[in-house]
């Protein structure tokens, strides 16, 4: 797809960021830039039905939020600890350094609810794990976690129970 192979080119790659010897993607410059933002909303979650979007905390808000709003549903954000006044549940899970956490908020997901999970990028597949998870725990179905970018090496298709949709991959 044209759009997405254009897209693709707005993302950085950043040497030894968080920690040494990792190389991160950058996705900033792509979701600032009006047509790859609506290339990758648009792709997101394309040829699904689902009732609400869950945005993993940070960049999965901004990505989630808007496939949210342009297929009509709602949208809940995954947080990070400590963020959130009234907490439905919460899972802990291990990163590659150090461990992490996500929690849903109390009131957003039904039981029967089917969810379309959003995130800018696969790694480990710890956090969409974690995020499948904590949905799953609510009841709810998960139809499929969608990704700009699937960072294929580090095999993390296979540690998430849901489908993946991932519009890139390196
Ligand atoms: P995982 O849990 O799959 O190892 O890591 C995925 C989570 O860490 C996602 O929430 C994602 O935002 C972040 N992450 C890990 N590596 C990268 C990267 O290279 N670029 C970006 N943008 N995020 C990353």
């Amino acid at each position: 797809h044209p759009a997405l192979e254009q897209a693709a080119r707005l993302i950085r790659e950043v040497p030894d960021f968080p920690e040494p010897g990792i190389l991160f993607r950058d996705i900033s410059p792509l979701l600032a830039d009006g047509e790859a933002f609506a290339a990758v909303v648009t792709a997101l979650g394309d040829g699904l039905e689902f009732d609400v979007v869950a945005g993993v905390e940070a960049r999965g808000f901004l990505l989630g939020a808007a496939v949210a709003h342009a297929r009509g549903t709602g949208v809940v954000g995954l947080r990070k600890p400590g963020k959130l006044p009234e907490v439905a549940d919460r899972v802990d899970y291990q990163l590659e350094y150090g461990s992490a956490s996500l929690e849903l908020p109390a009131a957003t997901i039904s039981a029967g609810q089917r969810v379309l999970v959003v995130d800018d990028v696969l790694a480990t597949g710890g956090t969409l794990r974690a995020a499948c998870e904590l949905l799953g725990r609510a009841g709810a179905k998960v139809v499929a976690s969608s990704v700009v970018l699937e960072l294929t090496a580090l095999g993390g298709r296979d540690r998430v129970d849901s489908d993946v949709q991932a519009l890139l991959a390196v």
